[in-house]
């Protein structure tokens, strides 16, 4: 079996340009533009090129974006006093930190202090609560991409069997709820998991969120399942992701690329996140 792939370069394109766009100028005929403000701390080469991506993405859509950039010696009082200052300003509607900051800023602070209705990345207790009681939200992106592209692929969750590997809190947990609130039966597994192989021996979906670059290969995979590779990693200037594609897509029936797969949906949502929270603020 040769997999089918999952473009997530593609159907981010197609969202961004034939739906977000056409939401956006509903939007613009109310003298309402979408506004996103990216903070960016430091000069990390992979945040920068992150943040690009993120401005690129938003031009495509339609919607205004601002990175607002900071030295890494910022403090952590000037950076919450910035938040603030966001929360405040009626013209901005969504709001997200870059990470990593440096060691001497609190995240948890920092993003505890974004306002739940400017959270457009979901990583506010209150967002994640919502999300954790079945209540409307704003989804953290990487998993609420995962979900779009489970439905473009097709994939109906109901009654199947879903092995998520990684437990953090913007992907793996947070994507195992949203699988179970479409009546999938989740294994989650981590790194004190005993026996990962026979965790995946009856999955229907793998999603793969480990940070350990081709974790998973072709022969852990059962015939059939569809993979979701989550991770990225830059080794000797070539990008892979935490699954050997080159085996799984011999086992699995389809499976996400790495680039073009996870990495542009998550900006795709981020980017439908931003949208919603314009209209939710100017509907209150
Ligand atoms: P994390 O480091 O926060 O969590 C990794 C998880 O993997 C942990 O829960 C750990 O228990 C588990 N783990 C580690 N070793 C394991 C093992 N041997 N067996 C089973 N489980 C094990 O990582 P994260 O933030 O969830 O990110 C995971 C990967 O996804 C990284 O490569 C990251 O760069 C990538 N990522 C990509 C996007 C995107 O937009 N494409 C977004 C977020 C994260």
């Amino acid at each position: 079996m040769t997999a089918k792939i999952i473009s997530g370069r593609e159907t981010a394109e197609h969202i961004l340009e034939k739906e977000l766009s056409k939401k956006v100028e509903v939007l613009k005929t109310k003298n309402i533009i979408p506004n996103l403000v990216v903070i960016l701390v430091g000069d990390m080469k992979a945040s920068a090129s992150y943040v690009k991506q993120k401005e690129k993405f938003a031009e495509k859509a339609g919607i205004k974006s601002e990175v607002r950039r900071f030295e890494s010696d910022i403090s952590e009082k000037d950076i919450l006093s910035e938040i603030d200052k966001i929360n405040n300003d009626p013209l901005i509607h969504g709001v997200i930190v870059q990470l990593p900051l440096p060691d001497h800023i609190s995240v948890a602070k920092v993003l505890n202090s974004i306002h739940p209705s400017k959270d457009v990345d979901g990583f506010t207790p209150n967002n994640v609560g919502k999300l954790f009681l079945g209540e409307d939200t704003l989804v953290s992106c990487t998993p609420k991409g995962i979900m779009q592209m489970l439905r473009i692929s097709g994939t109906d969750l109901n009654g199947k069997n879903v092995t998520v590997i990684g437990r953090s809190n913007i992907v793996g947990k947070p994507v195992s709820i949203l699988c179970q609130s479409e009546n999938a039966t989740v294994t989650m597994c981590h790194s004190r998991t005993k026996d990962l192989n026979h965790k995946l021996s009856d999955a229907d979906v793998i999603i793969v969120a480990v940070g350990v670059p081709k974790f998973i290969s072709g022969d852990q995979i059962p015939n059939g399942a569809v993979v979701i590779d989550v991770g990225i990693h830059n080794i000797d200037g070539k990008l892979c992701g935490d699954v050997d594609f080159d085996s799984a897509k011999e086992k699995a029936s389809a499976i996400t690329p790495v680039p073009g797969g996870v990495g542009p949906m998550t900006v795709c949502a981020l980017i439908e996140n931003t949208i919603i929270a314009a209209e939710r603020i100017h509907s209150a």
